[in-house]
């Protein structure tokens, strides 16, 4: 039914109890888009957890180990800010080994979703702010390993700027990062992007998409990637716990739609994740998140993009 896959593992769930970070919500998308008719069984992809060596090819190997073995030390726990448990370890490969599935279904079909990933607070050598593994970085890096891409971008929308992405890829020509964040929010510092839009608190739709548009125009005209991962955190929202901007439900999808018109009228293939959403409501986080598919259905089928 959907003109592309959706990835998606019933573990996905981090299991984390009362946590400010809603893990239910790729359960709740998952379920939502079935049962709201926009997707059906065949349209969904069950990953596998990524290899050891995949992980390895963003993450040092003593890093690896201790989430492996549970002997992170206690200020690295506190620096995660979500328990590691089997479960979590589980949860993390498993995002992004669905990373790596996204971003081949997008190369066939030229847009697949993950429900889950875009964990862009991730460093090699450590984890933090709820992210263990950067599923974007290990994927990008598995594609162009088995030389199925040479370049990609990462276009983070997320309210906190991608501070792991920017450190992950600073030397690196083959990837551009691009990060629309609120200037005066987690992470601080925030080691820079390949290009930064830092927006004051408060900022609403009408200015949040013009310099959006005004960034992908700039970052498109001097790099044409082979894909591009999207990083679509529904954090941005007006009534987000730990965002500080105002951008309403319908902005949001402004804001999806921008970032896919703009790849598909270069034909760039489009990789999206989820990252965070912290709504005081779970079910406006997911609507958010659900509103994505539904704006990369919408610009996919508008045949005049081609
Ligand atoms: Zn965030």
């Amino acid at each position: 039914m959907l003109p592309f896959k959706v990835v998606y593992h019933p573990r996905y769930d981090l299991d984390l109890g009362p946590h400010v970070f809603p893990s239910q919500k790729f359960k709740m998308v998952h379920d939502a888009l079935l049962q709201e008719g926009l997707a059906e069984p065949g349209d969904f992809l069950m990953p596998e957890p990524a290899g050891d060596a995949d992980i390895l090819r963003v993450h040092t190997p003593a890093y690896m180990q201790k989430l492996q073995t549970d002997s992170l030390t206690l200020s690295e726990r506190m620096k995660l800010e979500i328990p590691v448990s089997e479960a979590t370890v589980q949860a993390f490969w498993l995002a992004a080994g669905g990373s790596i599935l996204t971003a081949r279904n997008a190369l066939r079909d030229g847009f697949a979703a993950n429900l889950s990933g875009g964990f862009h607070h991730a460093y090699p050598g450590h984890g933090e702010g709820f992210c263990m593994l950067h599923d974007v970085a290990i994927a990008i890096r598995a594609l162009q390993a088995a030389e199925e891409i040479r370049t990609a971008m990462t276009v983070d929308t997320d309210v906190h700027h991608g501070n792991g992405t920017a450190a992950i890829f600073a030397n690196d020509a083959s990837v551009h990062t691009l990060s629309i964040h609120q200037e005066n929010n987690y992470p601080m510092p925030k080691p820079p992007s390949d290009h930064d839009i830092g927006l004051e608190d408060g900022t609403r739709d009408a200015e949040y998409l013009d310099a959006l548009e005004e960034g992908l125009l700039y970052s498109l005209k001097s790099f044409v990637p082979d894909l591009i991962f999207y990083v679509g955190g529904a954090d941005p929202y007006r009534e987000d716990q730990l965002g500080g901007l105002a951008l309403t439900m319908e902005g949001l999808q402004k804001r999806d739609r921008l970032v896919f018109e703009h790849a598909r009228r270069r034909g760039i293939p489009v990789a999206s994740t989820m990252a965070g959403g912290y709504a005081r409501r779970v079910a406006d986080t997911v609507r958010i998140h659900v509103n994505t598919i539904v704006a990369a259905r919408d610009v996919m089928l508008q045949e005049s993009l081609k």
